[in-house]
């Protein structure tokens, strides 16, 4: 082969043609690489099959097809089902399923002992992001580095990526606790919009000025990291917790007056009155992640 010949896209396998695993198998199949599927309802291959790719008709057949192999199905106790029967020796597996950091780790451990080098990944996109590369999509991938370096042409195709260690259930952990800033903020929005809901404010008129103010708060967060790493929650304060804990009252005294159940709110503000009840009133809110998770010092 001379320096330049073109290299020729990985062929990979994936298993698991639901909602996203479409979407990935879709990019891949864009991008040139061979593909071979499976899926535990046959059916659901149609798409993909009309696009370019192979059907393999059992899973342990898949997995024959290719080292690279790619798994997206709906949790991980069906990632355990669907590989039972199959030869994972000298395959690169790569789960791209939904879990915890605790079945990252055992199923690295399971992958390990069938003689596959292992990598999971927790899926930043909905489908429609996939293959779309202004999106913004990502995986956050963790295990096996060699594998990833190995594999990091072919896994940037569907959407971004980001390794975030070697332990395998760091993209699980960092999934989860991104999803629970969502969360957070769902909760916020949820809250906001109850408040108005009753009066003259058209939600669209409102929705604009809600984004802007989540928006510019959202940098908090780096704030927040510092006074983590310093372990000095006093650091950088801006309105500190005496002055938060003082105004939450009118947060929740508005709640009442416009009828609606300040139930979302409750848990946050008990914990920042038993923060400051601890003699913390200096502090930022990052001295709340105390009360949750403590530190070792
Ligand atoms: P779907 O419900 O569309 O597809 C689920 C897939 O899992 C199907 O291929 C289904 O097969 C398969 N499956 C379920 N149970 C078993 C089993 N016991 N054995 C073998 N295969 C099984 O879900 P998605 O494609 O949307 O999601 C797949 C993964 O991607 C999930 O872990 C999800 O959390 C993750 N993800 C999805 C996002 C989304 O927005 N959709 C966003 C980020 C992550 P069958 O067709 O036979 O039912």
């Amino acid at each position: 082969m001379t320096d330049n010949a073109p290299v020729q896209p990985t062929p990979l396998t994936l298993l698991g043609t639901g909602a996203m695993g479409t979407a990935l198998g879709r990019a891949w199949l864009a991008a040139g690489h061979p593909l071979t599927v499976w899926n535990r309802t046959p059916a659901r291959t149609g798409a993909l099959a009309a696009e370019g790719a192979t059907v393999a008709a059992t899973a342990a057949d898949a997995v024959a097809a290719n080292r690279l192999v790619v798994a997206c199905l709906l949790d991980d106790a069906s990632v355990g089902e669907a590989l039972e029967d199959a030869g994972l020796t000298g395959r690169d597996l790569v789960n791209l399923t939904t879990g915890t950091p605790a079945e990252g780790r055992s199923r690295a451990a399971w992958a390990k002992a069938r003689g596959a080098r292992f990598l999971d990944g927790g899926i930043m996109a909905v489908p429609p992001m996939i293959g779309a590369p202004q999106s913004g999509a990502y995986v956050l991938y963790s295990g096996s580095a060699a594998l990833f370096e190995e594999h990091r042409e072919t896994l940037t195709v569907p959407a971004g990526t980001t390794y975030v260690g070697a332990d395998p259930g760091f993209a699980a952990l960092h999934d989860v606790a991104l999803l629970s800033g969502m969360y957070g903020m769902f909760a916020g929005v949820t809250h906001a919009f109850a408040l108005i809901r009753r009066e003259d404010i058209p939600p669209k008129d409102f929705a604009p000025l809600l984004v802007s103010w989540l928006h510019a708060m959202a940098p908090m967060a780096h704030t927040a990291a510092e006074q983590l790493e310093s372990g000095d929650f006093t650091r950088n304060v801006t309105s500190n917790l005496a002055m938060q804990v003082a105004g939450s009252t009118t947060l929740l005294r508005t709640a009442e007056e416009q009828g609606i159940s300040p139930e979302l709110l409750t848990p946050f503000l008990a914990l920042m009155r038993r923060r400051l009840s601890e003699g913390h009133g200096d502090e930022d809110t990052a001295g709340l992640v105390d009360l949750l998770a403590p530190g070792e010092n």
